[in-house]
């Protein structure tokens, strides 16, 4: 198992502080460290672009935004938490009372040290992010704040990151993951650091499918990729979104919307042979951006494994989601099972056997045994041939290597070693 444990450490410390939001210069520098890593693309969906029902919105600036009590003390500063600013509120200057200032302050009474996070992309608003603690010392009935925000909105574009692996064939395994998130480290720095490695690890491995990697604002970034590349996504096989995997609490996974797909399967192997014990959250139309590749024009099985999955951990969406609250071993974990599990889904490819009529001269191959007439027919998992027989009767392009490892009862890797043969013969041929 690869440990990448201190490569994370790193990362994380490097990417949690940059203020990322749906578009803007947080989001080019993120993806810029991720190129350091991997050679990333970066695709520019200009503002105003029409991607199905939605517009592209207008680049949002942030560069200061504090309130000052009556005595002309920051009792807010942007500079100490970058979750202090609702993400894409408009400019402001102005002086105001508490109860004017109220329907701009977001805290969470329940969590009392917490700064939550909110945002307001699509509605014209600002305000301000604040611990219970902090509402509760600073801010007092009957006083005046001085309120400024210095933010733009701009003609711009939102970034995409882009990467493909490519393997023997052209179709295609999607991975991503949302870099709109500010400064919180389970949802989603650990999500862009173990997409990141994963395709560091395959882009170093011979593989069979071809992994097409992208990191992207949630929703809307999600949108505009698929509408500028409908065709590629349509002929995806499954994919994976790369969400909240480096929390302290339990692992799960998110299945996808069809859960007898070969996906949920493998995840589910790859924890049971590592004796890890999950959750599983069946597939749902709200989370992260499975919505979108699950949609009707794509029906694209995605699925998530996690480690303290977002709506599920008390700390979600909250200043206290940081770097004390996750771990570089978590993530080295999560990272671990993505590989194993996506191993498997490498192996699960779709054969033909190149001469469907009548079985083949299998000595003229080297595949049969010299001596005939002992041969009794045999079941087990020592007896290669048994295994060839069965391949070649079961590969009309209908089932997968897996299907036909759950017929025989047998792992999916002994399978797939005597497909290779004979596909190296020239009896089977991908379907
Ligand atoms: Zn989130």
């Amino acid at each position: 198992m690869p440990d990448y444990t201190s490569t994370i450490d790193k990362l994380l410390k490097q990417l949690f502080p940059i203020h990322r939001s749906i578009s803007g210069k947080g989001n080019r520098d993120t993806l810029e460290a991720i190129q350091e890593i991997v050679p990333l693309d970066i695709l520019e969906y200009p503002s105003g672009e029409k991607v199905y029902d939605w517009e592209i919105p207008k680049e949002w600036s942030i560069r200061d935004a504090w309130i000052k009590d009556s005595n002309g003390r920051k009792i807010i500063d942007l500079g100490n938490s970058n979750l202090h600013i609702v993400n894409y509120s408009s400019p402001v200057r102005k002086k105001a009372s508490l109860e004017e200032l109220k329907k701009h302050l977001y805290f969470i009474e329940e969590l009392p040290n917490a700064i939550p996070y909110r945002t307001s992309y699509y509605k014209s608003d600002w305000g301000f992010c604040l611990s219970y603690n902090s509402f509760m010392k600073n801010f007092h009935k009957g006083n005046t704040y001085e309120v400024y925000i210095d933010s733009d909105f701009t003609d711009g574009s939102i970034s995409i990151g882009e990467f493909v692996v490519p393997g023997k064939q052209t179709q295609e395994h999607l991975i991503s993951t949302y870099i709109c998130h500010p400064s919180m480290a389970n949802d989603n720095l650990s999500g862009i650091i173990i997409t990141a490695l994963i395709a560091k690890e395959l882009s170093q491995k011979k593989l069979n499918y071809s992994y097409r990697f992208v990191f992207l604002p949630e929703t809307i970034g999600a949108i505009s990729y698929c509408a500028n590349n409908e065709d590629t996504l349509k002929k995806i096989k499954a994919g994976f979104v790369i969400t909240t995997g480096g929390g302290p609490g339990p692992f799960g996974y998110k299945q996808s919307f069809d859960t007898a797909n070969p996906i949920n399967y493998f995840i589910e192997q790859t924890f049971q042979e590592n004796n890890i014990s999950y959750k599983t959250y069946p597939f749902c139309p709200y989370g992260s951006d499975e919505r979108q590749y699950s949609s009707q024009g794509f029906r694209i099985n995605t699925a998530s494994i996690t480690k303290d999955k977002y709506y599920e951990y008390e700390y979600y969406h909250t200043s206290l989601d940081n770097l004390d609250f996750v771990k570089p071993e978590f993530i080295n974990q999560t990272l671990n099972i993505y590989i194993q599990a996506i191993q498997k889904l490498d192996k699960n490819l779709t054969y033909l056997n190149t001469q469907p009529y009548c079985e083949s001269m299998l000595s003229k191959y080297n595949l049969y045994p010299k001596t005939g007439g002992g041969l009794k027919p045999a079941k087990g998992i020592e007896n290669g041939l048994h295994i060839l027989l069965w391949l070649l009767f079961y590969c009309d392009g209908s089932k997968t290597l897996l299907d036909i490892a759950k017929q025989l009862e047998m792992p999916l890797e002994l399978i797939y070693e005597n497909a290779l043969l004979l596909e190296n013969k020239g009896l089977l041929k991908i379907a």
